[in-house]
């Protein structure tokens, strides 16, 4: 399976679900899942048991995988939602560019 699009560290868009519109920044991507984990984003409330380790339990905020379909690249030239395309140079490197303006999202 060939790499996702979008990378860590990559300003990303939600488009469906309870955070639809709310932008965030990659901390994780998980490729053999098709998910990234954005900081933040689609967090959902874990109870946690106390451990001997911990002494304590409680209420942890866990961010959980959003599918990358689910989310769109924020372009930082343009700050524009866009998708991601690729440029192969003569040299046969590949680099990611914005499909709106062709800036440089690598
Ligand atoms: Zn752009």
């Amino acid at each position: 399976m060939a790499g996702l699009k979008i990378k860590k560290d990559d300003t990303v868009q939600v488009l469906t679900g309870k955070d639809r519109g709310k932008d965030g920044v990659v901390s994780r991507v998980l490729p053999t899942q098709g998910k990234v984990i954005v900081d933040g984003l689609n967090v959902a409330k874990k109870h946690q048991r106390a451990t001997r380790a911990t002494m304590q339990g409680g209420i942890i905020d866990k961010d959980m995988p959003i599918p990358v379909a689910n989310v769109a690249v924020i372009c930082p030239s343009g700050n524009h939602v866009t998708r991601v395309g690729y440029k192969v140079d003569t040299d046969g490197t590949k680099t990611r560019v914005c499909k709106k303006c062709g800036g440089d999202l690598s």
